[in-house]
């Protein structure tokens, strides 16, 4: 039971600590393929790597999903889709890019046909550099989202709906045919 001579602002910092600790041993992943790089999901998350004795897990859908990963280059075509996916996952949630690709366009810097900086269209919370960055950069990654998460600084999630502006105009100047629902927040 708790002391009832704590006040209401050490309650909620307690509150705080015990759901930070249970969210960052329990993330579950919704990689969204887009480059090559997503060739080191497999081995991240099976038998050699075993990234779920960090409570890292695979999640069938947005819905169920605390982080997406975006796993290299991002085609213009695709940023539509990859916007839906993270306006219908649940908060607390997180966004990971993963290699070069997502930070500065990598290899494919000048195409037409890719965006160049991940964080100009959503709020990346860790990146993870490379090309392509090995299964234990993955985990490193990971383990930085989680301390990011025990310190209350994983806040990708609120700069998102505080620059949701700033977001869109960024967002709208690459798809044209913008028709999709109003985020629900
Ligand atoms: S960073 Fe390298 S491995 Fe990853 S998507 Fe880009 S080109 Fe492919």
């Amino acid at each position: 039971m708790m002391n009832p001579n704590i006040n209401e602002k050490d309650k909620r910092r307690i509150r705080d600590i015990v759901q930070d600790f249970a969210r960052k041993h329990s993330l579950w992943v919704l990689a969204y393929g887009t480059g090559c790089g997503a060739i080191e999901i497999p081995p991240t998350m099976t038998s050699r790597y075993d990234a779920e004795r960090f409570g890292i897990r695979g999640s069938a859908t947005p819905r169920q999903a605390d982080v997406l990963l975006i796993t290299g280059y991002l085609a213009t075509k695709t940023l539509k889709r990859v916007i839906r996916t993270y306006e219908q996952m649940q908060a607390p949630k997180y966004v990971i890019g993963f290699g070069s690709c997502t930070i500065n366009g990598g290899m494919y810097w000048d195409s037409y046909n890719t965006i160049n900086a991940l964080d100009r269209y959503l709020p990346v919370d860790v990146y993870i550099n490379g090309c392509m960055p090995r299964p234990e950069s993955v985990i490193q990654g990971f383990i930085k989202l989680q301390s990011l998460i025990a310190e209350g600084k994983a806040d990708g999630a609120d700069k998102y709906q505080e620059n949701l502006e700033w977001y869109r105009e960024n967002q709208k100047k690459i798809i044209h045919n913008w028709k999709m629902p109003d985020y629900n927040w």
